[in-house]
């Protein structure tokens, strides 16, 4: 059983309506980029808890993580309300298998993320492994809006520090961005301009993609996949994308 802590909050940031990232104190045990702890309130009596993927890398503090306010969700409407101060219980170890370590060797790790999914990424890119192994590293993100675009400044921290290695393409469905892709991760895979943008090919032989984000891109996403000859890693059957879905 995984035990709970307190966490004192000692920062926050809106990006947009509903959309924040928290910053937290918390005496947590290592953890692997890419794991996510449990965030939890006492709520009507009940502690309610979910699980949140860190967004600092694990040399890093502040604990960091970056959520939207589902309005008719039990906790992220009082999660959005904390203030710096304010205490909430985090796990005592981190989980999950969304880590480089469940990555085969490739030349080039495709990182596609819709929404919050963005933030695991951004503490694996803090890391030195994923560039001690592959050649180019490509992070996608998703959103509706462009003003659901977040964390430019670490983006163009990682660009200037691993230049063309790393590209970074925002597709942007609902409205037209400049600088953006417009329209869904899976439609500019199936059109192959997600792709073109940023000259290289996903196959099998030189790729190994991961997804994160909601159920609908992951399942479409893991279709086109799976139809270009990649097949979902598994611990004792070596295959080219991992998958972390948040809802
Ligand atoms: C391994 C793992 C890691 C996760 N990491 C993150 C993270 O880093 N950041 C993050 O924002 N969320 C993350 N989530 C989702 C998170 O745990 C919560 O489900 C979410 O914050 C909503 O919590 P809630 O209690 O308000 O609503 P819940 O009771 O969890 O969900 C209520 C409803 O909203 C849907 N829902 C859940 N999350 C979202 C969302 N983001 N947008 C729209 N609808 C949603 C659910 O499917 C459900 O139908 C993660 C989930 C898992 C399984």
């Amino acid at each position: 059983m995984n035990d709970w802590v307190k966490a004192k909050a000692i920062g926050k940031h809106q990006w947009a309506e509903g959309l924040y990232s928290l910053q937290f104190d918390a005496p947590i045990a290592d953890f692997k980029a890419g794991q996510y702890i449990k965030v939890a309130l006492e709520i009507d009596g009940e502690r309610i808890g979910r699980p949140y993927s860190l967004v600092n890398a694990p040399q890093d503090r502040p604990l960091e993580i970056y959520f939207n306010e589902v309005p008719e969700g039990p906790l992220t409407p009082p999660l959005s309300a904390l203030n710096p101060g304010d205490e909430v219980w985090m796990t005592a170890t981190a989980g999950g298998i969304f880590t480089l370590e469940t990555v085969e060797p490739a030349e080039t790790l495709w990182l596609l993320a819709t929404g919050t999914g963005l933030g695991v990424y951004l503490s694996i890119l803090r890391t030195a492994e994923p560039w001690e192994r592959f050649k180019r590293v490509i992070l996608v993100h998703g959103v509706r809006q462009a003003a659901d675009l977040a964390y430019g400044e670490t983006l163009s921290e990682i660009a200037g520090r691993y230049g063309d290695r790393f590209s970074f393409v925002a597709a942007v469905s609902r409205e037209q961005s400049p600088g953006a892709l417009p329209g869904r991760i899976t439609d500019l895979l199936t059109s192959g301009q997600l792709e073109a943008q940023v000259g290289a090919t996903i196959d099998p032989a030189t790729s190994h993609v991961m997804l994160c984000g909601n159920s609908a891109m992951i399942k479409d996403a893991k279709a086109i996949l799976e139809a270009r000859g990649l097949v979902r890693h598994r611990r004792h059957a070596p295959g080219q994308y991992t998958t972390e879905q948040y809802h």
